[in-house]
């Protein structure tokens, strides 16, 4: 998705960053996922946002981590899972069976924190600052069933994170009536290394390019978007295109 205003740049939005002090000695600071063991081990997410601007002429780059456990589900439970890792307070990951390992991220949720509060805390900013300009991502992370699609996609109970910014960018839009906003939907996998367009079956294995205004998908199909529920649309018809491929 992207925003198309006037040619005013801004400093980062956001407040919390990667290269965060952590006061605990025994806690390692982890920028990637930390590597793990034991029984249940597939119970966490994690939410990589990230902005960048260019302020005056230097490069400014914002990465949080945002890490989610899970709930163990029915079945894990059936079958004697324990829970491997925990969120200890709200920055740091500790082990259950070794507690003097420890990894610190920007914020750490336990398993029964809402999407919406994971999108408040570690998304938002992302799509308030993508609003004005200010180049955004925001990505989930995570082996199989560590709960990626829930977080990102959601269902009507409990609305995932690319509903949550889709009306937020179109409130944003709503309350800025001064300016002119152009917002296109894109929606590609990237799956064995090949990107494919799932808003075209025939655009297979496009090629990531780069040029004087920075980085694209060649060829990629972007479709311009006037509600929340047309951008909406195109995901659930992406969704098809998945099926229509792995199935
Ligand atoms: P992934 O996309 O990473 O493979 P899913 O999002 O499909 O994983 O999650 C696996 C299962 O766990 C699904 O049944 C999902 O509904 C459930 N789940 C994931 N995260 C949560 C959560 N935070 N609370 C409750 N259930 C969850
Ligand atoms: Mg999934």
């Amino acid at each position: 998705m992207a925003s198309k205003q006037g040619s005013k740049s801004k400093k980062s939005a956001n407040s919390a960053s990667s290269s965060k002090q952590v006061p605990e000695t025994s806690v390692d600071r982890q920028t990637s996922p930390a590597s793990w063991s034991g029984k249940s081990k597939s119970h966490q997410q994690y939410v990589y946002s990230e902005s960048a601007t260019v302020d005056a002429d230097k490069l400014k780059e914002n990465v949080t981590v945002t890490v989610r456990f899970r709930p163990l589900s029915p079945k894990e439970i059936r079958q004697g899972e324990e829970v491997a890792w925990y969120a200890d307070g709200e920055t740091v990951v500790r082990s259950e069976h070794n507690p003097s390992t420890a990894y610190a991220y920007d914020r750490v949720f336990g398993p029964t924190t809402t999407t919406r509060h994971v999108y408040d805390v570690a998304a938002q900013h992302v799509i308030n600052g993508a609003m004005e300009g200010v180049n955004g991502t925001i990505f989930a992370y995570g082996v199989t069933s560590s709960g990626k699609t829930h977080t990102m996609h959601g269902d009507q109970r409990s609305p995932g994170i690319i509903p949550l910014a889709v009306k937020d960018a179109f409130s944003i839009i709503q309350e800025t009536p001064s300016r002119e906003f152009l917002l296109r939907v894109s929606y590609i996998e990237i799956y064995n290394e090949v990107v494919n367009d799932l808003l075209n079956p025939a655009g297979q294995n496009l090629r990531i390019r780069e040029d004087r205004q920075g980085i694209f998908v060649e060829g990629v199909k972007e479709e311009v978007v006037l509600s929340p529920a047309h951008a909406l649309s195109l995901i659930a018809a992406g969704e098809g295109i998945v099926k229509l491929i792995f199935v």
